[in-house]
């Protein structure tokens, strides 16, 4: 990629690289390594995007606009060039620009790193939502915490996860901008003190300096540029210790808390709390210093703190940001001096809460103790928010006191705890969800109190995707034939796929519609076959189940189902059994042990599936190694059929069910989260539904659901369920899975067993459905046609009239 070729051929933007490479890299053409070029072209790039940038935070100060706030612990972006030229319709240009300097442009794409700050599905919702602000040309920040080493790297050795540190900050990163004069303290510990003034000051013990670091963020075409602020920590050098100790603040610090380490590492959990001391240092640490800029950003450009609400709408996220209900109040009351009902009226009015989890482990609160050493004037600020809430509970009707516990921000069962989700529910005047469904469990069972309260206070915000990401840039090949069948008008607005119904009665349509899938599977098949030696028929029907490995998500009822498939094409070779290739990917946080188990379980599997010439390549496992957006969005285009199995109930939206769908994959799922969404819009001939329904699930957990009777009542689960156990794919150490599958006799709390038959009876209805292939490709291109309300343009077009008053 690195030939030289002759200066005539070049144009503008080939010089302009070149410019950047020596001026700002340093190095010359002949030198320069792979990520020199890379980052010449970012820096060449970003120079318009900066202009753009400035034009678009000066309209919006200008017009006095209010500003959205968008706080989340984590942003999922993964990597921004492509994203970034296809945005500004600049893609053609630079890839031309660079070919004339002998620089492909997608190798450079290929090389950049995922920016990794986030675990799954929250984080990535996150960076979907930023780009969906700036396309909407909403004045919006998003605020995170630039992580150091951000999601681990999966390895997969001999079948077991390992996992490596992520340096994705290795070569440096270009599309960022640090604002050291953007920096705040935020202060941890010490105590509270009552000055001659009568006035409360916190005096902290430890303190750090938080400082900005900007990454812009391109809206389709270019309209808007908006800010993704993450903040980095620097220890307190001693000239501003001194400014710290004499200003804000008396009393003197002690050890400085070392900052490097707030920063240093995202926890590898999502669906279970991470409760650890550095994980709520963190949650104060971004929200503390997010805080302090809206703040001070209004007051530079409004004067008045009283119009905050007007000015600033504040999301959070889950509750990683909760504790900034209380930091609102703080700097409301001890430096902007208003009484604790003006600053709690203020508060409220900006806040909203968007719930993502319902999950009783995932559910945070902190060990009150804990809360108290580190953040002494939060804690009072929390019992004073408290105490108004149960007062306010307490004069209305029929609020018992097992009501008045369950409201409580404070949790008084066993060790006291304070419960974060209370505090944000509190603290907002929206509480959303973020599929019908969940919406609605919040009302009936973990708000179920706070709902009776304030009844108006839970809405529904079903999630999206940016189709820009997940569909014109991922598939290529399908968005041109898109266009070409109904025009432009989807890629403004996604609703106008639905001008492809027509086309789905089209043969010729149905056609070089399946070819383009082909096409997105042979590429798939080429990278496996380069990144992990695998020989896969792309004829086959690509089955794929790409998402976090938890046991509520079911990757384990799927191998179950595969290891029974097996089986029965063993024992029916006469059979006509459609081929078919099994795709897993996806990382377990590195303490969740059946997680774990489950990756080796499916990697197990696969090399005795596909190390059988008996079944004659009529089914391959395989299990993709590290799981990523950029894996994602290679494997996403390639499918034929999406898995979205989970526990009716316990997944809040997903959001990958509606990538696949989107790219005209079919849905093979439960009655859950947004798949009830995706079965309204793509119509029940057109997608899979199998399993018990969330009230089914919680009326057999009631009943005293006995698993061990439905598997012994299963001549197919059962072998496969014995084979498991008995060691049949575990040979070198047969007892590895016994206690995983004793789990499913005894308790199976995620009611694999219970769907089994349903599963299966599904897969074999998918397997008909398949052999049909005109109605499978007229499903398929359906699927696509009716996706486009799943856009994250939409979802954030409701957030901002319902909840944030912007539009
Ligand atoms: C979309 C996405 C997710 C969320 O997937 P679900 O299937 O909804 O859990 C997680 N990780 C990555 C990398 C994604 O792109």
């Amino acid at each position: 990629m690195l030939t030289v070729t002759n200066d005539t051929a070049r144009g503008p933007l080939a010089h302009a690289i070149v410019d950047t490479l020596v001026h700002r890299i340093g190095k010359d053409e002949h030198a320069a390594l792979p990520h020199d070029w890379l980052a010449a072209t970012i820096l060449t790039v970003r120079n318009e995007i900066v202009e753009r940038w400035m034009d678009s935070t000066r309209a919006a100060h200008a017009a006095g606009a209010k500003r959205v706030y968008y706080l989340s612990l984590e942003f999922l972006i993964g990597r921004l060039l492509r994203d970034a030229l296809a945005n500004l319709a600049r893609r053609d240009e630079v890839a031309e620009a660079l070919a004339q300097l002998g620089v492909a442009l997608p190798e450079l794409e290929e090389i950049e790193s995922d920016a990794a700050l986030g675990n799954g599905g929250l984080g990535r919702l996150a960076a979907c939502f930023m780009e969906s602000l700036a396309t909407l040309d909403l004045p919006a920040y998003g605020y995170g915490i630039r992580y150091v080493n951000g999601m681990f790297r999966q390895r997969i050795d001999d079948g077991w996860q390992t996992e490596l540190p992520e340096t994705w900050l290795a070569h440096g990163n270009p599309w960022e901008f640090e604002r050291r004069e953007s920096a705040y303290f935020v202060g941890f510990g010490g105590e509270v003190i009552g000055t001659e003034q009568g006035v409360v000051q916190w005096v902290p013990a430890e303190a750090v300096e938080a400082v900005a670091v900007d990454t812009p963020v391109v809206g389709w075409r270019a309209r808007r540029v908006n800010t993704l602020r993450l903040w980095t920590a620097i220890s307190l050098d001693p000239f501003k210790l001194d400014a710290f100790n004499r200003g804000d603040f008396q009393g003197a610090l002690a050890d400085q808390l070392r900052a490097e380490t707030l920063v240093r590492v995202l926890y590898p959990n999502d669906s279970t709390a991470a409760g650890q001391e550095l994980r709520l240092r963190q949650e104060y640490f971004f929200s503390s210093a997010s805080i302090q800029d809206i703040v001070r950003r209004h007051v530079q450009y409004f004067g008045d703190i009283r119009t905050l609400p007007d000015k600033a709408a504040i999301q959070l996220n889950d509750t990683h940001p909760a504790v900034s209900v209380a930091e609102l109040m703080r700097l409301l009351i001890d430096h902007h001096d208003l009484s604790f009902d003006e600053a709690w009226g203020i508060t409220q009015k900006t806040f909203g809460y968007t719930n993502h989890t319902l999950l009783p482990e995932a559910l945070e609160s902190w060990p009150l103790p804990l809360f108290e050493r580190l953040l002494p004037r939060h804690m009072q600020l929390v019992y004073a928010i408290n105490a108004r809430l149960l007062r306010e509970a307490r004069k209305a009707d029929g609020v018992d006191e097992r009501a008045i516990a369950a409201i409580s921000l404070i949790d008084e069962g066993g060790e006291r705890r304070v419960r974060m989700a209370n505090l944000a529910f509190a603290g907002a005047h929206s509480v959303n969800g973020v599929a019908a469904l969940h919406t609605q469990l919040m009302k009936s069972t973990v708000f179920a109190d706070l709902h009776r309260l304030y009844p108006d206070r839970i809405n529904n915000k079903t999630n999206g995707i940016t189709p820009r990401r997940w569909l014109q840039e991922c598939n290529p090949g399908l968005t041109a034939l898109v266009r070409e069948a109904i025009g432009d008008g989807f890629s403004d607005d996604a609703l106008k796929l639905t001008a492809l119904v027509p086309m789905a009665d089209d043969a010729s349509f149905r056609e070089r519609f399946a070819a383009i899938k082909r096409a997105n599977k042979v590429a798939l098949v080429h990278h496996l076959r380069d990144a992990m030696g695998l020989r896969l028929d792309p004829d086959a029907l690509f089955d794929v189940q790409i998402k976090r490995i938890h046991e509520y998500k079911r990757q384990l009822l799927n191998i179950i189902e595969t290891v029974a498939l097996y089986d029965q094409i063993r024992s029916h070779p006469e059979r006509d059994w459609v081929p078919r290739v099994k795709l897993f990917a996806g990382k377990a946080a590195s303490s969740y042990h059946n997680a774990k188990l489950i990756i080796k379980l499916a990697n197990d599997v696969a090399r005795r599936v596909n190390s059988d010439p008996s079944i004659d390549g009529l089914l391959k496992v395989a299990f993709v190694p590290n799981y990523n957006v950029s894996l994602a969005e290679r494997m996403v285009p390639a499918a034929d059929l999406s898995e979205q199995i989970s526990t009716a109930g316990m997944e809040a939206s997903g959001t990958g069910n509606m990538k696949f769908a989107l790219n005209g994959a079919l849905t093979i799922g439960t009655l859950d989260g947004a798949n009830i969404e995706i079965k309204d819009h793509v119509g029940d001939d057109h997608i899979v539904i199998f399993g018990l329904t969330a009230d089914e699930v919680a009326a057999k957990r009631a009943d005293g659901y006995r698993p061990r009777e439905v598997i012994e009542g299963s001549k197919e689960l059962s072998q496969a369920v014995n084979a498991i156990a008995s060691g049949v794919f575990s040979p070198d150490d047969p007892n590895r899975y016994r206690d995983l599958m004793n789990g499913l006799y005894d308790s199976d709390w995620f009611m694999v067993v219970a769907d089994f038959d349903s599963y299966t009876a599904a897969q074999r209805q998918v397997d008909a459905r398949w052999a049909d292939r005109d109605r499978w490709r007229r499903s398929t291109i359906l699927n696509v046609a009716n996706m486009g309300w799943f856009s994250s343009d939409r979802t954030i077009a409701e957030y901002a009239r319902e909840i944030w008053g912007v539009m």
